[in-house]
């Protein structure tokens, strides 16, 4: 029997089978000593996500809020007991759904947290679909959404938008995708997207469809109150930006109950942590003003920021969020001169329709003039 396994071990590993684990020492049954083990077949594209660039002095680079912590949170992290630590929180987080099924309109078991947006973006896919399967968005989107198709071994079917971010639904539909994704505003663009088109999507799609909603308060739209009732939607939000909470990691996910209870059982137990849970539940029971005037200071700003770019010849596309992106020759020569003027942004290379672009996060507008100049710096040396 031994020898048998063996050989079909060795013949396996001959003909490259993904999986086929460590070369085995032909001597004895253990695996040859310091052997490695080779991942799922579908990691060896993957790459691994870069480690964080060095330090700037002003960081415009990820969308969060640079307005600073919500009162009540801070209050609530400075308070926080020794017992809050050695304790595990409960494993789903209950205090902090009660908090958001109130903000959100809904009931508490229409709502699924998890460690950031990107911990539910990650259980929802693997709980919705079988690998091999397929998850079709519009490109260019979140840039994490090809990286978590490809973690859970799903194909990423990539739409591309049409000019303005728009895009003709049925091209997506026609995809038959398991998991449609949708993400509005949408990161990088910070285009919303049309109602009609989102209908078109939650009317037809057979499948799962996320609209992710990381941005919404920026924007005032949202399809949230309509995911429970609707069975196949699942709205993915975060505390991580309006909220100013993303180092804190906190998530969640709106949608019918048996839905969210699937999103559950591949969430599994104790992904937010009992400070984070604290800090959260204090900023959406006592925040919700600072959250909503700190919003809609960024939205000031970035019209200005954005009627400032144009009226120097740049053509940053209409924003509905936090950001706003803008289309130059070559992104990554004009993110790093931009850096070595102590402003780091986001570099995109070849987006569809858009080509390169750099994407800037609105802060408070000493910020922005900062940004503004080096951009502009940087444009002109190019
Ligand atoms: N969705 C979108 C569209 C985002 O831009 C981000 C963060 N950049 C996320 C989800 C993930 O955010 P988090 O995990 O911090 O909640």
């Amino acid at each position: 029997m031994r020898g048998a396994a063996t050989r079909a071990g060795n013949a396996a590993l001959a003909h490259g089978a993904p999986d086929a684990g460590p070369a085995p020492d032909p001597r004895s049954a253990r695996p040859r000593r310091g052997a490695t083990i080779a991942p799922r077949a579908s990691y060896r594209t993957l790459a691994a996500w870069p480690p964080a660039a060095a330090e700037c002095a002003i960081d415009l680079g990820d969308n969060t809020n640079l307005f600073g912590v919500p009162p009540a949170a801070a209050e609530a992290l400075r308070r926080a007991g020794a017992d809050l630590v050695t304790r595990y929180p409960t494993p789903f987080a209950d205090a902090l759904r009660a908090a958001l099924a109130r903000y959100a309109g809904v009931a508490p078991g229409e709502i699924t947290t998890g460690c950031g947006s990107d911990d539910v973006l990650d259980s929802a896919i693997r709980a919705f679909a079988s690998p091999g399967g397929r998850i079709a968005f519009p490109a260019p989107t979140f840039s994490m959404l090809p990286a978590f198709a490809r973690m859970n071994g799903l194909t990423p079917v990539a739409v591309p938008a049409g000019p303005g971010g728009s895009f003709d639904p049925e091209r997506l539909l026609a995809a038959r995708a398991r998991i449609v994704y949708l993400c509005s505003p949408n990161n990088p663009t910070g285009t919303p997207l049309p109602r009609a088109t989102v209908s078109t999507v939650l009317e037809r799609a057979r499948g799962l469809v996320i609209v992710d909603e990381a941005y919404a308060e920026f924007a005032g739209e949202t399809v949230a109150a309509a995911a429970p009732a609707h069975g196949r939607l699942l709205v993915v939000r975060t505390l991580s930006k309006a909220f100013g909470l993303a180092g804190l990691r906190v998530g969640y996910g709106i949608g019918a109950a048996a839905l969210v209870a699937a999103v559950e059982k591949s969430r599994g137990p104790y992904k937010v942590s009992a400070l984070s849970e604290a800090a959260a539940v204090a900023a959406l029971t006592h925040d919700l003003e600072w959250v909503r005037e700190r919003a809609a200071e960024a939205v000031a700003i970035r019209q200005r920021f954005a009627r400032e770019l144009s009226a120097r010849g740049l053509a940053p596309l209409p924003s509905a969020a936090n950001f706003v992106l803008v289309p130059v020759e070559d992104a990554a020569a004009v993110a790093g001169a931009m850096r070595a003027r102590g402003v780091a942004v986001r570099a995109f290379a070849r987006l569809p329709r858009i080509g390169d672009a750099v994407r800037i996060t609105v802060g408070p507008w000493p910020r922005m003039e900062a940004a503004r100049d080096a951009l502009l710096a940087a444009v002109r040396c190019g």
